[in-house]
């Protein structure tokens, strides 16, 4: 039975569901793991994720489809990511087909979380991991824990997608052959000063350059960013500092294979951003967001598309791949994992 939950007008924020995958790591092996429905968690004072922040997280959505299915998208490419994620922070890595069965496992023991069809609403899930254990000297930690909770979340746009302004801050977000790649949590702490700065400003959210040279386009603070040029090619920035979005990954594909438009992944220097007729940021949470204006230091850039609505093919990349995702369109092989109640 579906929780009787009011879930068009859930927010994006954390509500307890009934259980939560635990899985330790110790004396070099991971367990076996196991559901619990205690939402605390009590380690030491001295574990290394609150002194060092040795701590990483992944991010993903089940979804109720057209016929009833609850469905999860790409989910080895969350687990990938992780793996590739700990083995930068030299952390245990917890192995990729383990960490789509805790996924499946934790969706299934919170199916009634799970929004209806066309609710807008859909049941988030949150991998994480930290080392656990007392470390002092900086190092490693040598115990891990490994997570998995669930947590429905409203629709990201409530009346419509209302394009969001940028601006081009003077904080860096990642650099040359630091952690920009991978999902670690300092990524995050650093970037709150930037982002509480950016909404005192009245932004929305910081359009991140690379940090070696300050022209070229990286990403937002949790959110990779694609550009349409005015004869509809999908441009997105290429750079080994921005985190590989899998949303971003799966709408250059769609660009190509379902709607026949040129995808390109390659540098985008900033002072081309004035040409393009589209922008937007995709991730997880909101699929797409449009961007309407980017401001440099007072200098603004007013895409095309305007401040009222999404780009047209901003709107048709994001119906696609909703449509993929909810079961109205038909998906590439391997993209939708069927997750059974
Ligand atoms: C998680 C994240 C994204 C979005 O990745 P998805 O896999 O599409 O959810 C983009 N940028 C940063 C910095 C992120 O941490």
């Amino acid at each position: 039975m579906e929780k009787n939950i009011d879930w068009a007008n859930l927010g994006f924020g954390y509500m307890k569901t009934d259980y939560r995958f635990v899985s330790n790591f110790k004396d070099g092996k991971w367990d076996e793991g196991t559901l619990t429905t205690d939402e605390n968690i009590v380690i030491n004072e001295c574990a290394c994720v609150l002194q060092y922040a040795q701590t990483c997280f992944e991010g993903l959505k089940a979804y109720r489809t057209v016929d009833g299915n609850v469905v999860c998208f790409r989910p080895d490419l969350n687990a990938k990511r992780m793996a590739d994620t700990c083995r930068r922070l030299e952390m245990a890595v917890y192995p990729e087909d383990k960490f789509v069965d805790a996924v499946v496992k934790t969706v299934q023991k919170n199916i009634d979380y799970v929004p209806p069809y066309g609710s807008g609403a859909t049941l988030y899930i949150r991998p994480y991991m930290f080392g656990s254990d007392p470390i002092m000297g900086v190092k490693p930690a040598n115990e891990y824990q490994f997570r998995v909770f669930t947590s429905p979340v409203g629709p990201y746009f409530k009346g419509g997608a209302k394009p969001i302004t940028l601006r081009v801050p003077d904080f860096d977000r990642a650099a040359p052959h630091g952690t920009g790649h991978v999902k670690a949590g300092l990524n995050y702490a650093m970037s709150l000063h930037a982002i509480v700065d950016a909404h005192k400003q009245g932004y929305n959210e910081n359009m991140y350059l690379d940090s070696a040279t300050r022209t070229k386009v990286e990403e937002t603070g949790g959110a990779n960013i694609i550009f349409v040029t005015k004869d509809n090619t999908v441009v997105t920035p290429k750079s080994n500092t921005i985190l590989p979005s899998i949303t971003r990954r799966s709408l250059m594909y769609v660009a190509e294979h379902y709607l026949g438009l040129k995808a390109e992944e390659r540098e985008v220097r900033f002072d081309e951003v004035k040409d393009f007729a589209e922008c937007a940021l995709c991730g997880t949470a909101a699929v797409l967001s449009p961007v309407g204006k980017v401001v440099d230091h007072g200098k603004e850039i007013l895409f095309p598309s305007g401040m009222e609505k999404m780009g047209e093919v901003t709107k048709k990349l994001y119906d696609t791949l909703t449509g993929i995702q909810m079961g109205t369109i038909e998906a590439p092989e391997g993209w939708i994992k069927v997750i059974q109640p």
